[in-house]
């Protein structure tokens, strides 16, 4: 297949980093127009989102890689831009987009200024030693403070005014100026053709006709169709179907050279030999080559287990989730089995948001609505009897021990940054005496912005506190969190009974002095989210078998075909089929129907 041939010099790889909603995806957008890299009938908003998902809620979830060609002062540029997700729940992925390049353009929305993930996504670039070309978006709307923008990113960055490009993705402004100094500012890919192969995998998917396809970013040498590769840190080896480019379908090419982002379609079966981070070489010259350093192992911070509404499903959904996993390296899972849920799997996540986002896929594209057990974090046990580094991890509250064997319990802390209007310091220190938190440090980044940091369990903001914050301070407050290791904590475990019988799955771990109000706010959760019965149905919390919060369901008959006297049988069995469905989603705890959203909406506010 033809390729224009270029020069390396003129290769340029690069990133567009922001705080979520900054407009990366829209900024994408355009410059694949600008660069004639997508026809304008084909062209539609947010064109890299390409998971339903993402196009629905309007986010990136995953990072996609683009080729663009561009003529710059009589010289024909390669541009390659990985367009990230910018939500800490997927700052892997940022990272991993990161190593991959040499520059990345930060973005800065003119009507919020710098934000949390604007900060934490800067530093991840500046550890990569990347050049960073700012930009202050959507300077298109009427209420961008352009000037205050421009001070904090001079604040954050150490920049000079000069190097600040204003522009708005929507209307089109700067784009020029953006594609300059991408050509001008990004230095060229360094790596050796002559060399032998380095090609760095950021990313895998796996594709039914070409097996599993590489995302790589070729660091020295050269790959081509028909190469007999080797995975370094696997050793497993493969002979190469296709390698290509993005543009952003699939592009085949005769080959790829140091400089390159692309793909190499290894044939393989399964994800699991071409993991992310790993180097690829090619096989008659991997003596030679060194491993690149790669990255370092991601570990889910929330577990939560899934137990399929039908015992049957359970092979079924297992394929579903092997699935979900081929594209998506964070998340991970393994089988379980409760007495009370039967048999499931426990997978661990990045965030809530993740959670959410597996579960969804998992209803939408495999018509699965398993029941969701509490999410829960990494817990350090240790047993009464064992020595201080004997701890056990316990991922579940299920799996929580009886407290008379327990001598302490950890769990895992974070440093949470909140960026906010200085006006909103006073909601913010009221909403943070609400958690467990400990106040570390305030930097102003402007005369009207400041940095808070804070210590705080992990477990006490991965749920609600995001809305609270952004509640709190009318949505201008913004928060990124790093896990700074385990601390010791009087926890316990909270128990919820339905009509007498103990929900496993609604079981959580909490720390002493919240059981009460957890637990209160758990029952009432539950009134509303249980439909009722023809009998009264109790729902109790319970420490320790003693109850502290009860709330009952009244009875109510419902008989869906009262309405439908006579002859329409039809309709009748329709009506009954159609109930019948609705009860598929429900599981069953003694005489109670629990719908599967229940288990989450418990959580939430
Ligand atoms: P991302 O999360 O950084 O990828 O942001 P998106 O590109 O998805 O944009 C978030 C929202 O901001 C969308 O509703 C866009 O239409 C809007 N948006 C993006 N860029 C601009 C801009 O330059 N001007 C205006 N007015 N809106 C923009
Ligand atoms: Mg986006």
């Amino acid at each position: 297949m033809a390729r224009m041939e270029y020069d390396q010099q003129n290769v340029r790889n690069f990133c567009i980093i922001a705080h979520i909603d900054h407009g990366k995806s829209t900024l994408a957008d355009r410059l694949l127009e600008h660069t004639r890299t997508v026809e304008k009938r084909k062209m539609k908003e947010q064109l890299l989102d390409q998971m339903d998902l993402e196009r629905e809620r309007g986010i990136t979830i995953k990072l996609q890689p683009v080729r663009m060609e561009y003529p710059y002062k009589g010289e024909q540029y390669t541009f390659n831009l990985i367009d990230t997700p910018g939500h800490v729940d997927f700052n892997y992925e940022v990272s991993r987009s990161l190593a991959a390049v040499e520059g990345a353009i930060l973005l800065v929305d003119a009507t919020k200024g710098v934000q949390a993930q604007t900060l934490s996504n800067l530093y991840l670039a500046i550890e990569q030693g990347l050049e960073i070309i700012p930009v202050v978006n959507k300077v298109d709307l009427p209420n961008a403070e352009v000037e205050k923008a421009k001070k904090e990113i001079i604040h954050i960055l150490g920049c000079a005014e000069e190097e600040i490009i204003l522009a708005s993705g929507k209307a089109g402004i700067g784009i020029e100026e953006i594609l300059a100094a991408v050509a001008e500012r990004i230095p060229a890919p360094r790596g050796k053709t002559q060399a032998p192969l380095r090609a760095l995998i950021f990313d895998s998917k796996y594709d039914t006709y070409k097996g599993v396809l590489a995302f790589v970013r070729i660091v020295d040498g050269e790959v081509r169709r028909e190469d007999l590769i080797e995975m370094m840190a696997t050793g497993k080896e493969s002979g190469v179907i296709e390698v290509g480019y993005f543009r952003p379908e699939m592009r085949a090419v005769e080959k790829l050279t140091a400089g390159d982002i692309g793909y190499i379609a290894t044939g393989l079966k399964s994800v699991e030999h071409c993991r992310v981070g790993d180097t690829i070489t090619v096989e008659n010259e991997k003596h030679e080559a060194e491993r690149l350093p790669g990255y370092k192992e991601i570990k889910p911070v929330v577990y939560a287990s899934l137990y399929p509404v039908e015992g049957d499903d359970y092979n079924a959904m297992r394929d579903a989730l092997e699935k979900l996993k081929l594209n998506d390296a964070a998340f991970a899972f393994e089988p379980e089995s409760n007495p009370a849920l039967g048999k499931g799997f426990r997978c661990g996540f990045l965030g809530l948001l993740h959670l959410e986002i597996i579960k969804e896929r998992l209803e939408r594209e495999f018509g699965f609505s398993p029941t969701i057990t509490t999410p829960s974090v990494v817990y350090a046990l240790r047993l009464k009897g064992n020595k201080e580094e004997e701890l056990s991890r316990i991922y579940s509250p299920i799996d929580m021990p009886d407290p008379s064997v327990i001598e302490s319990i950890a769990e895992p802390y974070v440093k949470l940054d909140v960026i906010s209007p200085a006006t909103y310091l006073g909601q913010i220190m009221e909403l943070m005496g609400t958690l467990r938190s400990e106040y570390r440090n305030t930097e102003y980044i402007d005369q009207e912005r400041v940095l808070l940091t804070f210590e705080v369990p992990l477990t006490d903001i991965i749920v609600n506190f995001h809305d609270d914050l952004k509640s709190a301070t009318s949505g201008f407050a913004s928060m990124n969190y790093e896990i700074i290791g385990e601390r010791e904590s009087e926890l316990i475990k909270l128990d919820i009974l339905v009509a007498g019988e103990k929900v496993e799955a609604l079981s959580r771990i909490v720390h002493k002095t919240r059981a009460f109000a957890e637990g209160k706010a758990a029952v009432e959760k539950l009134k509303d989210a249980i439909p009722r019965q023809n009998f009264a149905i109790a729902i109790q919390a319970a420490v320790g078998g003693k109850v502290i919060a009860r709330e009952t369901i009244k009875p109510f008959r419902k008989d869906v075909t009262s309405k439908l006297y006579g002859g329409d049988f039809s309709r009748k069995k329709k009506l009954l089929e159609k109930q019948k469905k609705g009860k598929k989603k429900m599981k069953n705890i003694g005489r109670v129907a629990i719908p599967s959203e229940a288990f989450l909406a418990v959580l939430k506010r």
